[in-house]
């Protein structure tokens, strides 16, 4: 199947799934994950109508951004290293992986450098497992409280991995939980704080998070097949 073949497919379904839970299909938006991917596939992949591209290594994100001029949006969906944020700033629309203030710190010392404002999310690990990065549920608003305070970064919602992600109805929990987190959030009033974005759902289990709310859905091997 071709990159575009896969594109439409992928947004029927997240159209399906956004009207099957009463939701404005328009509120979704696609990721299209190209880690490990070579650049030709993001500029056919561009050429199909996709505009958002998530990457997780910044040294593969920084070669894309020389090889790539179509007019696409970067993403950092993956962990990122502090010494790592000066190579991207400006040069990427959203940090979808903000899971501790010295990071955060350094993300808005970088923006500051060029008088920008860096937005982000910021990465809950809702299931609590040891194993996946993010910021615990009780750590969250914490984590928002000390970032609003920061002058170039702008916090737009939250971001999860849960532990599952070929069981759909074993992640919804998860989902669930992270969208009820953002309500609490939210409900906090933090000044220059938007709980206005929900980024989960993967191949595997996109269509479940779009039910509970996603507004963001990371899509890769669905699009360029296997890694
Ligand atoms: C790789 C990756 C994805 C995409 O996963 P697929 O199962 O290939 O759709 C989504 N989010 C993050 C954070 C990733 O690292």
């Amino acid at each position: 199947m071709s990159v575009s073949r896969n594109l439409s497919n992928i947004r029927l379904r997240i159209r399906a799934a956004a009207e099957s839970a009463g939701r404005d299909p328009d509120a979704v938006r696609l990721v299209a994950v190209s880690k490990t991917r070579p650049a030709s596939d993001i500029i056919e992949a561009f050429h199909a109508g996709q505009t958002v591209f998530g990457e997780n290594y910044i040294q593969e994100l920084t070669t894309k951004l020389d090889q790539v001029h179509e007019p696409v949006e970067w993403h950092v969906i993956g962990h990122l290293q502090s010494n790592k944020v000066k190579y991207i700033a400006g040069r990427v629309a959203l940090i979808h992986s903000v899971d501790r203030l010295s990071l955060a710190e350094e993300i808005s010392r970088q923006w500051g450098r060029l008088e920008l404002v860096c937005p982000v999310l910021v990465q809950v690990n809702i299931s609590g497992e040891s194993t996946k990065s993010g910021t615990t549920g009780e750590e969250a608003l914490q984590l928002v409280r000390d970032c609003a305070l920061l002058p170039n970064i702008r916090v737009r919602g939250l971001m999860t991995m849960p532990p599952f992600f070929d069981d759909p109805e074993a992640a919804r929990p998860f989902f669930a939980g992270l969208r009820r987190l953002a309500s609490a959030i939210e409900a906090a009033g933090i000044a220059g704080v938007e709980m206005r974005e929900l980024s989960m759902g993967m191949s595997g289990d996109f269509e479940a998070a779009i039910q509970e709310g996603a507004t963001l859905v990371r899509v890769g091997t669905a699009i360029f097949g296997e890694r």
